[in-house]
């Protein structure tokens, strides 16, 4: 960020609270660009004994992933994870639970993540190109980001 939101001068960098923040130089205005990570919901879908790993269209061809979201405002973690799994799988989500919470300090977020069984019949919305399901023994967590969670998932599993 660059230019002030609010005001539009440029933007200069102040050590506010011990870290180098973007911060506006107008007296007037006092904007701050704190910069805080964001929260996002990640589902592991557990549907029909296996586990939906689905790929974003703007990621690579092999690259699958879990459903994942921003929170709504006003929105609990537990049914913006559903919403999100009616949205981009259109499954009807069972009783979610929660499985962990990690920093994904590459793309400032933190996740919070769940595991959802779910039912009702997979089609896709416009954000996924395709979907893999795979049984949770030949699941094989990354490790970063939603991969932590399917790691803690399995382990819990055994
Ligand atoms: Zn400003």
């Amino acid at each position: 960020m660059n230019f002030c939101p609010i005001c539009a001068a440029p933007l200069m960098t102040k050590d506010l609270g011990g870290l180098p923040r973007r911060a506006c130089p107008s007296p007037d205005c006092e904007f701050v660009h704190w910069d805080n990570p964001l929260p996002v919901v990640a589902a592991l879908v557990e549907y029909d004994g296996k586990i939906v790993l689905a790929r974003n269209h703007a990621w690579p061809e092999k690259k699958f992933g879990l459903i994942t979201g921003f929170l709504e405002r006003d929105e609990t973690p537990e049914a913006a994870v559903a919403r999100e799994v009616k949205e981009e799988l259109d499954l009807t989500a069972g009783r979610v639970s929660l499985i962990g919470v990690y920093a994904f300090q590459r793309n400032n977020e933190v996740i919070i993540a769940y595991h959802v069984p779910a039912s009702g019949s997979i089609v896709l919305n416009e954000e996924l190109a395709e979907f893999r399901l795979v049984s949770p023994e030949k699941l094989q967590p990354w490790d970063f980001g939603t991969g932590l969670a399917v790691r803690d998932w399995l382990k819990r599993k055994e």
